[in-house]
């Protein structure tokens, strides 16, 4: 299986780019006759982790829709009223698919392919001939202090609104800049003397929110189709050294591939979990969306072993045995939560868990239900020396831990569902999670008690974009915390 990095579109062409070599033996083409409309599919071995059914256009009539349409196979469909004219070359790693437009006229198809190797890399970093009509923003990308924000098209003043607010104590410098961009949502991203730097897509624009606690210098400037936003912070903390470059497109940490990273699909076998509607399992809905996070995390590079690959039952003690043999950076467990049935249609969410000894009324709950299976396994006293082993910085990473997840999981969960509740990251005491000696939390992915929500929840788009949205809290996670 690869990893493809980017999906781009230029005139004519589709240009798909893999971390890896590849060869024909990944692509497979077929074609569908109309229904209503002509189809061209490529699928084409690798997943893409923006792919969830983006749109692309080119020049012509044809449409073009990109999905991962398995866990490995991302489906490029090109249809349109005539019947498309696709060809494509290879070449190590990358894939151009050219459209002849049947409703636009051209001259120089064979001067495109002719350069196609020499161009690899320009095709995308050249602005020429790089129209994409949807994302009019390409790239937002951060230096030490500045943002670099490049576009497909012309921009004037007017496309970028400035302001800057007080709000919750904080200084927020505030661009709104006209048109789209496929990556924003929402995104990250570091610079060296502001706390923070968030960018959201709205409806027709791309808002970058700077935010700071001590007032900060903002300017701006657009050169060439560019629009570099300056900052200057009145109390820096900046260390000159740490001068990394973060591209957006990219927000995988560098050095996953020392981080082992164990996932743990709660209970297996005999013990289902929490059974919701028309008999959905906890089991087996924790169970998929850890194959899918395993999937994802091994295409970003990242080490990752599973307590359970079947259906099978295994003690909450020797859970954790696997992480600490692997000498883990992290360890996830995935559950699903549920209520009783007077409940059962009122509540629903997401919510994360960290392993602390605080003991709420709802953490006791929730710990109540996962500890069920072998609570019996240890007695109070153990619990005790246990809970008491636990040290703050211990506590602390998993909670960062846990933020992060969080809002990865949410984030990705909305761009399905818009009204997927935020329960909260909160504290319990877990047992699966006590015997771990890294940073570990532990997931509720919704309440399958929830009729709507095991529904979804057993849906497998559902799934992946929820592995999605794991893996993204463990990419910014490590990007914090290298
Ligand atoms: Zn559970």
């Amino acid at each position: 299986m690869h990893s493809i990095k980017s999906v781009n579109t230029s005139q004519d062409s589709i240009i798909i780019d893999f971390n890896v070599d590849i060869s024909k033996s990944d692509i497979k083409f077929f074609e569908l006759k109309p229904s209503p409309l002509y189809r061209d599919v490529f699928d084409i071995k690798g997943y893409f982790k923006d792919a969830l059914a983006t749109k692309l256009s080119i020049q012509g009539e044809e449409q073009i829709t990109i999905g991962q349409f398995q866990p490995d196979v991302l489906r490029i469909v090109i249809s349109g009223q005539n019947n498309p004219d696709t060809s494509y070359s290879l070449s190590k790693r990358q894939l151009i698919i050219d459209v002849k437009s049947k409703t636009v006229k051209k001259e120089d198809t064979k001067v495109q392919q002719s350069n196609q190797v020499v161009t690899q890399q320009v095709a995308i970093k050249e602005d020429n001939n790089f129209i994409d009509t949807i994302n009019a923003i390409r790239l937002i990308e951060s230096n030490s202090n500045t943002i670099n924000v490049k576009f497909n098209k012309k921009i004037t003043q007017k496309d970028i609104k400035y302001t800057n607010i007080k709000q919750s104590g904080n200084f927020e410098y505030i661009f709104d800049i006209t048109g789209q961009y496929k990556f924003a949502n929402p995104i990250k991203l570091s610079l060296d003397n502001i706390d923070k730097v968030i960018t959201t897509q709205n409806k027709n624009s791309v808002r970058i929110r700077f935010i700071n606690k001590n007032s900060a210098q903002i300017k701006y400037n657009l050169i060439n189709n560019e629009l570099i936003i300056e900052t200057t912070s009145t109390k820096s903390t900046s260390n000159p050294t740490q001068q990394t470059i973060n591209q957006v497109q990219n927000t995988t940490p560098k050095n996953v591939k020392n981080k082992v990273i164990v996932i743990d699909a709660g209970h297996g076998g005999d013990d289902v979990g929490a059974v919701g509607p028309n008999k959905r399992y906890e089991k087996i809905v924790n169970l998929e969306v850890t194959k899918y996070l395993e999937n994802i995390l091994k295409q970003r590079g990242y080490k990752v072993y599973l307590t359970r690959t079947t259906d099978k039952f295994i003690k909450v003690m020797d859970r954790t045995v696997l992480a600490n043999e692997k000498n883990a950076d992290l360890f996830i467990s995935v559950h699903t939560n549920s209520i009783t049935k007077e409940k059962a249609n009122t509540t629903s969410g997401i919510e994360t868990f960290f392993l602390s000894p605080a003991r709420s009324e709802r953490a006791k709950r929730v710990a109540a239900l996962e500890n069920k299976s072998d609570i019996r396994e240890m007695n109070e006293s153990s619990k005790n020396v246990f809970l008491e082993s636990l040290n703050r910085p211990r506590i602390t990473a998993s909670h960062k831990f846990a933020i992060d997840v969080q809002a990865g999981l949410l984030q990705a969960a909305r761009t399905k569902y818009k009204d997927v509740k935020d329960s909260g990251v909160r504290e319990g005491p877990f047992w699966v999670l006590v015997g771990a000696q890294m940073p570990s939390i532990l997931v509720e992915l919704g309440y399958i008690s929830h009729p709507e929500e095991s529904r979804r929840l057993y849906e497998k788009e559902y799934q992946q974009l929820l592995a999605n949205g794991i893996a993204n809290g463990i990419d910014s996670y490590f990007l914090k915390n290298p």
